[in-house]
């Protein structure tokens, strides 16, 4: 998912898919999980409706965790960062307040080996880039980025399931506030709302506004509707040959 933060560019998608062995006849079958516990509890009695009309589906269809907490690693502070450290601190203060907002409605856990993370966020700077459709010259500083790659998870004494990662980047040379916008808007991409809101007042709107809001019960009703459809994550991978 690209976010053309900052500027008035958006695009979609952008998918890295590992292995080219796992062609569409070999994905596991399409089901739906029962939804973890804090989403089942979200309501909105005022009925302020959604956007999951925006929702993209990708390969796995819908971005689904099924497996919790979803750990999500933090890039800490690096030996480079040590001299000055003002700039990374405010960083991880920002994204870790992000996924603690998060927590609220999908068990997160923050760990500290970036090897097992399934959200992996980290601080770096995006590569100008001309968004679609538009004239060479036009480039845009992004803020953020987040993309997903499947990978095929063992199980011990059963068959792997189909399952994802996340990278997520949020670029450190911005205003705090901004990193908090950016981590929480990525994140809510990270967690399965893999598309844009078109009211500025939701957090998955599509670009940044001056008063960043929070996650909004529109971000969740959507959020609520994707994690109620089928997927083919979590499931398992039929053998090569198998019926
Ligand atoms: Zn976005």
């Amino acid at each position: 998912m690209v976010c053309w933060f900052g500027g008035i560019f958006l695009t979609l998608i952008l998918v890295i898919l590992q292995s080219s062995s796992l062609a569409q006849e070999t994905l596991p079958v399409l089901k739906a999980h029962p939804l973890p516990p804090l989403l089942a509890q979200w309501s909105d009695p005022a009925n302020r409706g959604d956007y999951f009309d925006q929702v993209q589906k990708t390969q796995p269809d819908y971005l689904v965790w099924s497996e919790f907490p979803i750990k999500v690693y933090v890039q800490p502070i690096e030996a480079s960062e040590v001299a000055n450290p003002a700039r990374a601190q405010a960083w991880i203060k920002a994204v870790s307040q992000a996924v603690q907002e998060w927590a609220v409605y999908l068990p997160l856990q923050v760990v500290n080996r970036v090897e097992v993370g399934d959200i992996v966020v980290q601080r770096s700077f995006l590569p100008l880039r001309v968004a679609p459709g538009q004239p060479f010259g036009s480039q845009r500083i992004r803020a953020a980025e987040t993309r997903y790659e499947l990978y095929r998870k063992s199980i011990p004494n059963a068959l792997p399931v189909l399952a994802h990662r996340c990278l997520v980047v949020v670029q450190p040379n911005q205003a705090e506030s901004y990193v908090l916008a950016s981590a929480r808007h990525e994140l809510g991409h990270a967690l399965g709302i893999w598309g844009h809101s078109s009211l500025e007042t939701d957090a998955l709107y599509f670009s940044q506004v001056h008063n960043p809001p929070l996650i909004s019960p529109r971000d969740m009703n959507t959020l609520k509707r994707i994690y109620e459809q089928p997927t083919r994550l979590g499931w398992a991978v039929p053998e090569q040959g198998a019926e």
